[in-house]
């Protein structure tokens, strides 16, 4: 739907689901705002949303189908993708194949490839890179309500009196919803927030008690929680008795876990009166939402932590009412609608398990006999099983698997082994493209239409705005395309996303009477006009009867008796425990301004700003004990593999925990992908592997030399011990190691950059050396070696690469390796939109006396325009201290 010249759109990004408004140019290019309509943001965006439009061009696109390394046409790709499964079914089964796909796909795509695989191909062995975030929420739901009901909204959390965040980080991860909370509370300073996270994260800022509990701990805080509730005389007995069922034996569960709160608070590594004041805020308060993500989700037993947590609140009935509910949010764009259409190897679709009523009724609704009959397999599960040569041909849609799964090396090695290996993606080089036989190019954001789902069950329209360049396709035009050419083209008609909907919404309806929770029946006879202006709707959506006021409202539930259900949960640490040989806990996560393995957000150079580097946050006691200083490069290892990063040490992080950020791949430099080192233990209920709590030992990166490199030309550097590339805003950046030195650095840094003006430094007996490339009186590149990682900061130096020409002031601070009188170092930037870093937010507070956020933002403009930096000037004005 046009807003003037605008488009409304959802950006591509958190399971938020921001609306967009974007608009052309005059002279090219387009701007983003946000959707002051759409009900999820309300016009907000964070810094990641308010960067889409630098990240819309075309590098390192596929823009034609390759096959076995060879670019051709479509017809030839298609055949060869159809040919290679119909081979492959026919040789070894249906179970020989499989589909990997993606919460980044619409839901539209997502539609058409469950359809593929279970009706066309017969496998149930389809999965989705959501299985990663949120697939033990998934199994909470279903065995607390009988159906993957979220029963919250995004108003839940401005209505409550009592938020509990555990394990998200809302600040940095669903930046627009912890603004909301930040809005809700200025307003209405009664309500209390409570954050349970090892780590003192930016969210933090917002927390009356930040509780930083033991890694893995969280199941006993819950069933001490409960035993609390219980024992305080908390509970609702009269919804208890009407509307659940379970409890007597959850009740006995959480009283075998450990009662006293003492033993409670050392076990949870918390003070007692913290634990207590919390418990007590919970039994005291009816409005409280408890709203959890991967913390929570990405543990061995993430599955029974949900149901603990969901146990509390049907304890004391405080769900199907406003400001109250157990609300678990997506990492993904659309990781609800995979779960909507059957994404998820473990349902069948449209929220439907594997019975054979179900099986039965879907083959009827589809007119394809044949379906499997039980699960498939699940991600990790499934990479395996290629490992073993079980499936034989792979399709992988829209995800870079070889980065974002755990022991990333062997899922690699199982790949690798793999007969068939297709892979649909935007991008032209990923980890996971290097071993495609296959590639396949797809449209991206921007250049696709269909619908997405987002936290809070809203659908919301994301609109093309451009045209897919090159050969790209829409994924749910390949997909449909291989099931024709499979036999099945009676059964994939499509001409139009608009015709994927109408089915999927018809068989969210067909023979369902209200037994079953996902029902967008009202939406199945959109036209296509109206499918286009389709408005952000959150479902259920009948056809003639009313939806639901609010879920579960009623006191009714999706189980055979109706009830909800408490489940048993007895509290189990993590599958390995820290040992003599890897005695630290690497718990993994995202950063503010980055998206995943970065494809899209390391395009747009203010986001890159933020964090250029992958660090490996470690409380200054471990940097001690173990030798390693800040800054320094550090080598993260366990049994499964390992990981590089620049060391920060900061006191947000617990003694004996490590964070490291999920984004590097192999793409952005050597051995950066943490998920290398990330244990493959899963959780036995969901199948999500503990990404939150690897043991790990961690040493200083050894090598003969550290250094940079910044240069206004892309350079390839990759032949080094360690390198990492990332572009900033006219130049790239290159930090390097590596254990062999040079003959000569002049000759080297001349190979690397070229010949003409050089202003040069050298220290032989030091191990120092410093030279800048002038041409035509700008500066084409600097190198910057030295024996250690001290080495001058680079946000003054990349500065320079801004003016048109350098004056004699420039030139001796090049040589001296930091700025000049009249000229600062603005430090690490803290605000991106503005670019405004934190040598500069520090001086300005300290001489001008500014005292708030708003101050902030009136001198330095920091913090005014997507607010995602507020936590961190929070943190400078003396608050929480600031993540760097
Ligand atoms: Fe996008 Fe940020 Fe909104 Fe998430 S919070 S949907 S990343 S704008």
């Amino acid at each position: 739907m046009a807003s003037g010249d605008a488009i409304a759109t959802t950006c591509p990004y958190c399971g938020v689901g921001c609306g967009v408004l974007v608009s052309p140019l005059e002279g090219g290019g387009f701007s983003v705002r946000g959707d002051p309509a759409h009900p999820a943001n309300q016009g907000r965006l964070c810094s990641k949303g308010a960067a889409l439009a630098d990240t819309l061009g075309l590098d390192g696109r596929l823009l034609r189908p390759i096959v076995h390394g060879v670019e051709t046409d479509w017809d030839d790709a298609l055949d060869a993708v159809a040919d290679g499964f119909r081979a492959a079914v026919a040789r070894h089964g249906p179970d020989a194949v499989a589909l990997y796909v993606s919460g980044q796909l619409l839901t539209e795509d997502y539609y058409v490839a469950n359809k593929l695989a279970k009706g066309a191909l017969g496998t149930a062995n389809i999965d989705t890179n959501s299985r990663l975030c949120m697939a033990s929420a998934v199994a909470a739901y279903k065995r607390a309500f009988g159906a993957d009901t979220v029963p919250c909204d995004y108003e839940d959390l401005e209505q409550a009196d009592l938020v509990v965040l555990v394990g998200s980080n809302l600040a940095w991860c669903h930046p627009v919803l912890y603004q909301r909370l930040r809005r809700a509370r200025e307003q209405r300073p009664g309500l209390k927030v409570v954050v349970i996270d090892p780590r003192r994260t930016p969210t933090c800022d917002l927390a009356d008690l930040h509780l930083a509990i033991a890694p893995g701990a969280d199941g006993w805080l819950f069933a001490g929680l409960l035993s609390y509730l219980r024992r305080e005389d908390a509970l609702d007995w009269a919804f208890l008795e009407a509307h659940v069922e379970g409890f007597a034996a959850a009740f006995a569960a959480a009283r075998a876990a450990g009662e006293g709160l003492p033993e409670l608070a050392q076990r949870c590594g918390l003070a007692p009166d913290d634990l207590g004041a919390f418990f007590r805020w919970f039994a005291r308060t009816e409005r409280v939402v408890t709203l959890w993500s991967q913390g929570i989700n990405q543990s061995s037993s993430g599955s029974d932590k949900g149901n603990a947590i969901i146990n509390c609140h049907l304890a004391t009935g405080r769900i199907g009412r406003p400001g109250m509910g157990p609300f678990s949010i997506t990492g993904q764009p659309n990781a609800m609608g995979g779960r909507e259409v059957g994404g998820l190897a473990n349902t069948l679709a449209a929220h439907m398990d594997y019975t054979a009523e179900n099986v039965a009724r879907v083959e009827r609704f589809w007119g394809l006999p044949g379906l499997p009959a039980a699960p498939g397999l699940k991600a990790v599960d499934l990479f395996r099983a290629i490992g073993e040569g079980r499936v034989k041909a792979v399709w992988i849609m829209a995800t870079n698997p070889m980065v974002s799964l755990p022991d990333a090396g062997a899922m690699r090695e199982a790949l690798s082994r793999c007969e068939l290996v297709v892979v649909s993606d935007s991008q032209r080089d990923t980890d996971t493209t290097a071993l495609a036989h296959v590639l396949l190019p797809a449209a991206t954001w921007g250049e696709k239409s269909g619908t997405v789902t987002n936290s809070e069950r809203r659908i919301s329209r994301q609109r093309a705005f451009l045209a897919p360049p090159g050969e790209a396709r829409p994924d749910w035009w390949i997909l449909t395309q291989v099931a024709r050419r499979l036999g099945h083209a009676a059964a994939f008609p499509y001409a139009s996303p608009a015709d994927v909907f109408r089915e999927h919404a018809r068989l969210s309806a067909f023979e369902n009477d209200g037994a079953r929770d996902f029902d967008i029946g009202g939406l199945a006879g959109l036209g296509d006009a109206e499918y286009e202006a389709m408005p952000p709707l959150a479902w259920p959506a009948p056809s003639g009867r009313h939806a639901p006021p609010r879920l579960f409202a009623d006191g009714r539930y999706y189980t055979p008796s109706g009830k909800a259900r408490m489940v048993a949960t007895a509290p189990r640490a993590p599958v390995h425990a820290p040992d003599d040989a890897y005695p630290l806990v690497l718990n993994t996560g995202r950063v503010r301004d980055q998206w995943h393995t970065m494809t899209r957000t390391a395009r747009a150079p203010r986001l890159n700003a933020h964090l250029p580097e992958p660090t490996l946050q470690l409380h200054p006691e471990d940097g001690r004990r173990l030798g390693i200083g800040n800054g320094q490069l550090a080598v993260v290892a366990s049994r499964w593999g390992e990981a590089v990063g620049r060391v920060d040490l900061t006191p947000t992080q617990r003694p004996g925990a490590a964070f490291a950020p999920i984004h590097w791949s192999g793409a952005f430099g050597s051995r950066l992908a943490v998920g290398a080192a990330v244990n493959p233990v899963v959780d036995p209920v969901s199948g999500e592997p503990e990404f939150k709590h690897t043991p790990v030992r961690i040493a200083p990166l050894r090598a003969a030399w550290h250094g940079f490199v910044l240069a206004r030309q892309r350079l390839d550097l990759r032949d080094r011990l360690h390198w990492n590339e990332i572009a900033g805003a006219g130049y790239w950046r290159y930090e390097l190691a590596d254990d062999t030195l040079p003959a000569s650095w002049g000759a080297a840094a001349r190979a690397l950059l070229g010949d003409g003006e050089w202003l040069e430094l050298e220290d032989r007996g030091a191990g120092r050396y410093r030279g800048a490339l002038i041409r035509d009186g700008r500066l084409e590149g600097c190198v910057f070696v030295a024996p250690t990682h001290q080495l001058p900061p680079r946000n003054w130096l990349a500065d320079l690469f801004g003016q048109a020409q350098l004056d004699d002031a420039d030139r001796a601070s090049l040589l001296a390796g930091r700025p000049t009188a009249g000229r600062k170092d603005g430090g690490a930037i803290v605000c991106s939109c503005f670019g405004v870093g934190r040598n500069t937010l520090v001086d300005a507070i300290r001489a001008q006396g500014l005292a708030t956020v708003e101050a902030v933002g009136a001198a330095l403009k920091a913090g005014t325009n997507c607010g995602s930096c507020i936590p961190e000037l929070r943190g400078l004005l003396g608050g929480t201290p600031a993540q760097s």
